[in-house]
Protein backbone atom coordinates (compact mmCIF):
# COMPACT_ATOMS: atom_id res chain seq x y z
CA UNK A 1 0.00 0.00 0.00
CA UNK A 2 1.25 3.69 -1.16
CA UNK A 3 0.50 6.32 1.46
CA UNK A 4 0.52 9.91 -0.18
CA UNK A 5 1.48 11.86 2.85
CA UNK A 6 1.73 15.74 2.15
CA UNK A 7 4.18 18.38 4.62
CA UNK A 8 3.20 21.24 2.91
CA UNK A 9 1.14 22.64 6.01
CA UNK A 10 3.97 21.86 8.20
CA UNK A 11 6.53 23.36 5.92
CA UNK A 12 4.20 26.80 5.97
CA UNK A 13 4.17 26.71 9.39
CA UNK A 14 7.78 26.01 9.89
CA UNK A 15 8.11 28.94 7.58
CA UNK A 16 6.69 30.62 9.49
CA UNK A 17 8.05 30.65 12.57
CA UNK A 18 11.76 30.53 10.72
CA UNK A 19 12.67 27.20 11.93
CA UNK A 20 15.67 25.97 9.76
CA UNK A 21 15.41 21.76 8.43
CA UNK A 22 17.14 19.29 10.01
CA UNK A 23 18.89 16.45 8.52
CA UNK A 24 16.67 13.37 10.01
CA UNK A 25 17.40 9.74 9.52
CA UNK A 26 15.40 6.50 10.63
CA UNK A 27 17.37 4.62 13.14
CA UNK A 28 16.70 1.39 12.02
CA UNK A 29 18.69 -0.88 15.01
CA UNK A 30 15.74 -0.80 17.47
CA UNK A 31 13.66 -2.92 14.66
CA UNK A 32 16.14 -5.17 13.93
CA UNK A 33 17.05 -5.51 17.56
CA UNK A 34 13.19 -6.43 17.39
CA UNK A 35 13.15 -9.19 14.50
CA UNK A 36 16.72 -10.91 16.16
CA UNK A 37 14.37 -11.25 19.49
CA UNK A 38 11.25 -12.53 17.25
CA UNK A 39 13.43 -14.79 15.84
CA UNK A 40 15.15 -16.46 18.63
CA UNK A 41 12.41 -16.60 20.86
CA UNK A 42 10.75 -19.14 18.20
CA UNK A 43 13.21 -21.50 19.69
CA UNK A 44 13.63 -19.98 23.49
CA UNK A 45 15.73 -17.08 25.12
CA UNK A 46 16.98 -18.38 28.40
CA UNK A 47 16.79 -15.59 31.30
CA UNK A 48 16.25 -14.80 34.88
CA UNK A 49 12.78 -14.90 35.98
CA UNK A 50 13.11 -11.15 36.97
CA UNK A 51 13.67 -10.03 33.26
CA UNK A 52 9.74 -11.06 32.34
CA UNK A 53 7.44 -8.79 31.87
CA UNK A 54 3.96 -9.10 33.45
CA UNK A 55 2.10 -6.23 32.12
CA UNK A 56 -1.33 -8.03 31.80
CA UNK A 57 -0.39 -10.51 33.98
CA UNK A 58 0.62 -12.67 31.06
CA UNK A 59 4.17 -13.50 30.94
CA UNK A 60 5.68 -11.23 28.05
CA UNK A 61 9.29 -10.36 26.98
CA UNK A 62 10.15 -7.03 24.65
CA UNK A 63 6.49 -6.91 24.20
CA UNK A 64 6.24 -10.73 22.98
CA UNK A 65 4.01 -13.03 24.69
CA UNK A 66 5.80 -15.94 26.09
CA UNK A 67 4.72 -18.73 28.02
CA UNK A 68 8.20 -20.50 30.36
CA UNK A 69 9.81 -23.31 31.20
CA UNK A 70 12.79 -24.96 32.77
CA UNK A 71 15.16 -26.62 30.10
CA UNK A 72 16.55 -29.30 32.55
CA UNK A 73 15.22 -31.95 32.91
CA UNK A 74 18.54 -34.05 32.89
CA UNK A 75 17.51 -35.80 36.44
CA UNK A 76 13.97 -36.90 34.66
CA UNK A 77 14.90 -39.06 31.90
CA UNK A 78 10.65 -40.34 31.98
CA UNK A 79 9.98 -36.84 31.01
CA UNK A 80 11.33 -38.00 26.77
CA UNK A 81 8.01 -39.95 26.76
CA UNK A 82 5.64 -38.75 29.28
CA UNK A 83 5.02 -35.35 29.40
CA UNK A 84 3.33 -35.89 32.43
CA UNK A 85 6.49 -36.10 34.23
CA UNK A 86 8.73 -33.29 32.90
CA UNK A 87 8.61 -29.50 34.06
CA UNK A 88 5.52 -27.74 33.66
CA UNK A 89 5.03 -24.78 31.16
CA UNK A 90 3.96 -21.58 32.99
CA UNK A 91 1.65 -18.88 31.89
CA UNK A 92 1.18 -16.57 33.84
CA UNK A 93 2.47 -15.96 37.60
CA UNK A 94 0.42 -18.49 39.93
CA UNK A 95 0.49 -19.79 43.02
CA UNK A 96 3.68 -22.55 42.14
CA UNK A 97 6.02 -19.82 41.04
CA UNK A 98 4.61 -17.70 44.32
CA UNK A 99 5.81 -20.02 46.32
CA UNK A 100 8.89 -21.14 45.01
CA UNK A 101 9.80 -16.94 44.46
CA UNK A 102 8.85 -17.24 48.81
CA UNK A 103 11.38 -20.13 48.91
CA UNK A 104 14.23 -18.34 46.62
CA UNK A 105 13.90 -21.21 44.42
CA UNK A 106 13.65 -19.36 41.24
CA UNK A 107 15.12 -20.90 38.57
CA UNK A 108 16.33 -19.82 35.51
CA UNK A 109 13.54 -20.16 32.63
CA UNK A 110 13.03 -20.41 28.92
CA UNK A 111 11.02 -17.61 27.63
CA UNK A 112 9.33 -19.16 24.32
CA UNK A 113 6.58 -17.79 21.30
CA UNK A 114 6.60 -21.35 19.65
CA UNK A 115 3.43 -22.66 18.60
CA UNK A 116 4.28 -26.45 17.50
CA UNK A 117 3.68 -27.62 21.62
CA UNK A 118 7.17 -29.36 21.79
CA UNK A 119 9.74 -27.07 24.12
CA UNK A 120 13.58 -27.68 23.31
CA UNK A 121 15.40 -29.23 26.73
CA UNK A 122 18.68 -30.70 28.29
CA UNK A 123 17.81 -34.40 28.44
CA UNK A 124 19.88 -37.54 29.03
CA UNK A 125 19.78 -41.05 27.85
CA UNK A 126 19.07 -44.04 30.25
CA UNK A 127 23.06 -44.70 30.10
CA UNK A 128 23.06 -41.27 32.31
CA UNK A 129 25.49 -39.59 29.68
CA UNK A 130 26.12 -35.84 28.77
CA UNK A 131 22.68 -34.12 28.35
CA UNK A 132 21.74 -32.80 25.04
CA UNK A 133 19.09 -31.04 23.73
CA UNK A 134 15.95 -32.27 22.50
CA UNK A 135 12.32 -31.38 21.84
CA UNK A 136 9.94 -32.55 23.94
CA UNK A 137 6.14 -32.48 24.38
CA UNK A 138 5.10 -30.74 27.93
CA UNK A 139 1.85 -29.90 29.55
CA UNK A 140 0.57 -26.25 31.19
CA UNK A 141 0.46 -25.54 34.90
CA UNK A 142 -2.78 -26.27 36.43
CA UNK A 143 -2.18 -23.33 39.26
CA UNK A 144 -1.61 -21.09 35.76
CA UNK A 145 -4.52 -22.51 33.84
CA UNK A 146 -6.78 -22.40 37.13
CA UNK A 147 -5.64 -18.27 37.67
CA UNK A 148 -6.27 -17.53 33.96
CA UNK A 149 -9.57 -20.22 34.02
CA UNK A 150 -7.97 -21.27 30.87
CA UNK A 151 -10.75 -22.78 28.30
CA UNK A 152 -13.01 -22.65 31.21
CA UNK A 153 -10.68 -25.00 33.75
CA UNK A 154 -12.07 -24.15 37.10
CA UNK A 155 -15.74 -25.26 36.50
CA UNK A 156 -14.78 -27.81 33.90
CA UNK A 157 -15.07 -31.58 34.89
CA UNK A 158 -13.60 -34.95 34.45
CA UNK A 159 -12.48 -36.03 31.06
CA UNK A 160 -13.38 -32.07 29.90
CA UNK A 161 -10.75 -30.96 32.77
CA UNK A 162 -8.14 -33.46 31.82
CA UNK A 163 -8.37 -32.14 28.15
CA UNK A 164 -7.70 -28.47 29.02
CA UNK A 165 -4.39 -29.89 30.23
CA UNK A 166 -3.30 -32.52 27.57
CA UNK A 167 -5.07 -30.97 24.29
CA UNK A 168 -2.98 -27.57 25.24
CA UNK A 169 -1.88 -26.18 22.13
CA UNK A 170 0.08 -23.06 21.80
CA UNK A 171 -1.24 -21.67 18.66
CA UNK A 172 -4.85 -21.40 20.32
CA UNK A 173 -3.52 -19.63 23.46
CA UNK A 174 -1.49 -17.58 21.80
CA UNK A 175 -4.12 -16.51 19.67
CA UNK A 176 -6.58 -16.33 22.23
CA UNK A 177 -4.77 -13.41 24.17
CA UNK A 178 -2.86 -12.04 21.27
CA UNK A 179 -4.59 -8.94 21.01
CA UNK A 180 -3.36 -8.02 24.68
CA UNK A 181 -0.41 -7.60 23.01
CA UNK A 182 -0.31 -5.46 20.31
CA UNK A 183 0.38 -2.19 21.77
CA UNK A 184 2.17 -3.76 25.43
CA UNK A 185 4.01 -1.42 27.54
CA UNK A 186 7.59 -2.39 27.91
CA UNK A 187 7.50 -1.79 32.13
CA UNK A 188 8.48 -4.77 34.51
CA UNK A 189 6.25 -5.01 37.03
CA UNK A 190 6.74 -8.42 38.76
CA UNK A 191 3.52 -7.31 41.21
CA UNK A 192 0.96 -6.42 38.36
CA UNK A 193 -2.22 -8.07 39.08
CA UNK A 194 -4.36 -9.81 36.86
CA UNK A 195 -5.90 -7.30 34.15
CA UNK A 196 -9.56 -8.15 34.43
CA UNK A 197 -10.03 -8.38 30.44
CA UNK A 198 -7.37 -10.92 30.34
CA UNK A 199 -8.82 -13.15 33.44
CA UNK A 200 -12.57 -12.60 31.53
CA UNK A 201 -11.39 -12.80 27.61
CA UNK A 202 -10.57 -16.72 27.46
CA UNK A 203 -13.94 -17.44 28.67
CA UNK A 204 -15.65 -14.58 26.54
CA UNK A 205 -14.01 -15.63 23.67
CA UNK A 206 -15.07 -18.97 23.71
CA UNK A 207 -18.90 -17.73 24.26
CA UNK A 208 -18.30 -15.72 21.29
CA UNK A 209 -16.87 -18.19 19.20
CA UNK A 210 -19.70 -21.22 20.54
CA UNK A 211 -22.46 -18.70 19.59
CA UNK A 212 -21.71 -18.74 16.21
CA UNK A 213 -21.74 -21.85 16.26
CA UNK A 214 -17.92 -22.30 15.15
CA UNK A 215 -18.81 -20.51 11.87
CA UNK A 216 -16.69 -18.14 10.23
CA UNK A 217 -18.55 -15.03 9.20
CA UNK A 218 -17.04 -14.44 5.85
CA UNK A 219 -15.94 -17.39 4.43
CA UNK A 220 -18.94 -19.68 6.17
CA UNK A 221 -16.32 -22.74 7.07
CA UNK A 222 -17.61 -24.81 9.86
CA UNK A 223 -14.73 -24.99 12.64
CA UNK A 224 -16.44 -27.18 15.13
CA UNK A 225 -14.45 -30.42 15.51
CA UNK A 226 -12.29 -29.89 18.54
CA UNK A 227 -9.05 -30.05 16.89
CA UNK A 228 -9.76 -27.06 14.67
CA UNK A 229 -11.41 -24.76 16.57
CA UNK A 230 -7.91 -23.23 17.11
CA UNK A 231 -8.44 -22.05 13.91
CA UNK A 232 -11.22 -19.78 14.41
CA UNK A 233 -10.65 -16.47 15.72
CA UNK A 234 -12.74 -13.65 17.70
CA UNK A 235 -11.20 -10.57 15.90
CA UNK A 236 -12.15 -6.46 17.29
CA UNK A 237 -13.94 -4.90 14.86
CA UNK A 238 -13.07 -1.36 16.01
CA UNK A 239 -9.25 -2.07 16.61
CA UNK A 240 -9.75 -1.47 20.46
CA UNK A 241 -9.06 -4.62 22.43
CA UNK A 242 -10.88 -3.80 25.02
CA UNK A 243 -13.74 -2.98 23.78
CA UNK A 244 -15.48 -6.50 24.09
CA UNK A 245 -19.09 -5.62 23.67
CA UNK A 246 -20.86 -8.45 21.43
CA UNK A 247 -21.39 -5.76 18.64
CA UNK A 248 -17.82 -5.35 18.46
CA UNK A 249 -17.04 -8.90 17.89
CA UNK A 250 -16.37 -10.60 14.92
CA UNK A 251 -16.16 -14.22 14.41
CA UNK A 252 -13.13 -14.84 12.13
CA UNK A 253 -11.34 -18.07 10.68
CA UNK A 254 -7.22 -18.04 10.86
CA UNK A 255 -7.48 -16.43 6.98
CA UNK A 256 -10.70 -14.39 6.73
CA UNK A 257 -8.61 -13.07 10.14
CA UNK A 258 -5.83 -12.37 8.31
CA UNK A 259 -7.54 -10.32 5.54
CA UNK A 260 -8.52 -7.58 7.41
CA UNK A 261 -7.54 -4.18 7.86
CA UNK A 262 -4.29 -3.60 9.82
CA UNK A 263 -3.63 -7.35 9.88
CA UNK A 264 -0.61 -8.07 7.17
CA UNK A 265 1.62 -9.03 9.77
CA UNK A 266 -0.38 -11.84 11.55
CA UNK A 267 1.07 -14.60 12.06
CA UNK A 268 -0.64 -17.39 9.60
CA UNK A 269 -0.05 -21.26 11.04
CA UNK A 270 0.77 -23.22 7.96
CA UNK A 271 -1.43 -25.97 9.25
CA UNK A 272 -4.08 -24.80 10.11
CA UNK A 273 -4.04 -23.11 6.39
CA UNK A 274 -3.68 -26.21 5.30
CA UNK A 275 -6.71 -27.27 7.20
CA UNK A 276 -8.98 -24.47 6.62
CA UNK A 277 -8.18 -24.67 2.63
CA UNK A 278 -9.51 -28.40 3.20
CA UNK A 279 -12.55 -28.01 4.94
CA UNK A 280 -13.55 -25.38 2.88
CA UNK A 281 -13.53 -27.35 -0.24
CA UNK A 282 -15.35 -30.20 1.38
CA UNK A 283 -18.00 -27.87 2.19
CA UNK A 284 -18.81 -25.97 -1.48
ZN1 LIG B 1 2.13 -22.05 36.78
ZN1 LIG C 1 -13.19 -17.52 7.01
ZN1 LIG D 1 -8.29 -8.95 14.52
Amino acid sequence: MKIDVSFSMLDRVRLAIGANLIEWNVELSELDELRDIKFKLKKGIELEYTEVDQGHGLFAYKGQQVVLYIKDHSWKPEAIENPEKGNKVHLTQCTTLDHMQKRGRIDRYVATTRRDDVYLCDVVNEMGDTPYEKEISLYPCKNCLKKLNYNSYKTAQGQDKISVVKDFSLTEYFETYSTFFTHLPTHTDASAPLNHYVEEWSEKSKQVRKKANWICSECRVGLSDKKYRKWLHVHHINGNKSDNLFGNLKVLCLLCHAGQPGHKHMQVDSKGKKDILKLRKKAS
